[in-house]
């Protein structure tokens, strides 16, 4: 399918580029795609950035019929235009698609989209040191219909938004809430998906977490609740006596990519790793016994956050000291050295774009 692409004639005035807050500002341009069925997905474009036009009916307004990926393109210091594993974003929209009963696409199509896409912007990608252009592909139920089953017409677009360091301040240790009252999800639900429902049910609970001083929450399953799940966005690794673990993708978890991209390193380099089921009691006692040696969570947003504090009903765990600890340092050079430029790819991650 060849995409048409109208460029805009009125370019807007770009945000300063020193701090970029995250998401907030949209580059020039986004890629549009319409789905029916039995016609498929068709009519692609890039076309300049604005606001759509849908019927107050449409079914993404009141069925949550929607998914969505996250991911970003950098700008090494030569002037490259790097992506970091799409591939993988878009088969995981795949899987979520499949979840969430909303056609698939083509992920070679859809890759070879945001190059496109990110070259026209390319502009807009800052270059500060640790800033990139965030990536939002997302795929929308557009039927003028009120009844329950899933859409026959859907649209898929692409959106950028330049943003500045997750962390402007450095790689300041967090501090987590255990959620024991809510749940995110339960397995056999959509906690595997990156879809807007999932997001929802956990708003309120990140509402508390924040008055009472917490950045974000931790998930325990969704039936005990004694098992340790994720993150608000994030996965979550501990290092226990030597040993880093991180939960065993169970159906609930999101398959974060830069989860797997963490246990890959940690394998290359040797350093003991383990998906598994861990109960928060587990965790506690490792505390206690003083085992606890580092703690942080991984995604693309923030690509690694170190964790110094973890509250647990009354219990408040503080981790390394308050100190971003080594293998945490060392994942997360490794990941922005790579995702940048300024690493060797050994692991073949990196699209380049021009
Ligand atoms: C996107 C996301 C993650 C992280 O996934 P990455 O691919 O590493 O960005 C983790 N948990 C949830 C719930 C997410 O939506």
């Amino acid at each position: 399918m060849n995409i048409s692409i109208t460029k805009t004639t009125t370019p807007k005035a770009k945000p300063t580029m020193d701090n970029l807050p995250f998401g907030k500002y949209f580059s020039d341009h986004m890629f549009v795609m319409d789905y029916a069925e039995g016609k498929g997905w068709y009519d692609p474009r890039i076309v300049p950035y604005g606001p759509l036009e849908l019927e107050p009916s449409a079914m993404v307004f009141h069925y949550a019929q929607e998914i969505f990926e996250g991911l970003k393109a950098y700008k090494s210091k030569d002037g490259h235009v790097r992506l970091f594993r799409p591939y993988k974003n878009f088969e995981r929209m795949n899987v979520s698609a499949e979840r969430l009963a909303i056609p698939a696409l083509d992920v070679d199509f859809c890759v070879d989209a945001l190059k496109q896409l990110v070259e026209l912007d390319r502009d807009w990608i800052p270059e500060q040191e640790g800033a990139s252009l965030y990536i939002r592909p997302f795929i929308i139920a557009t039927d003028e219909y009120l009844g329950v089953r899933p859409s026959d017409t859907y649209k898929f677009l692409i959106i950028c938004s330049p943003s500045g360091l997750y962390y402007p301040e450095g790689l300041d240790p967090v501090k987590i809430y255990v959620e024991d009252k809510y749940v995110r999800t339960v397995r056999g639900a959509t906690g595997f998906t990156k879809t807007g429902g999932n997001y929802a049910s956990s708003i309120k609970a990140q509402v508390i977490a924040h008055e009472r001083g917490y950045s974000q929450v931790l998930w325990l399953d969704g039936v005990e609740q004694k098992y340790v799940e994720e993150v608000g966005s994030m996965n979550i690794f501990f290092k226990i006596d030597g040993e880093v673990v991180t939960p065993m993708l169970n159906g609930s978890i999101l398959s974060g990519i830069t989860r797997m991209s963490t246990i890959e390193l940690l394998k290359k380099w040797g350093v003991p790793v383990s998906e598994r089921r861990i109960s928060i009691q587990e965790i506690f006692d490792a505390y206690q016994a003083g085992k606890l040696e580092e703690c942080f969570g991984t995604g693309t947003a923030a690509i690694i956050s170190p964790v110094g504090e973890l509250r647990w009903e009354d219990h408040v765990m503080t981790i390394n000291d308050n100190q971003i600890g080594e293998i945490t340092q060392r994942v997360f050079d490794t990941i922005t050295g790579i995702q940048t430029g300024t690493m060797p790819d050994e692991m073949n991650w990196v699209v380049t774009v021009d």
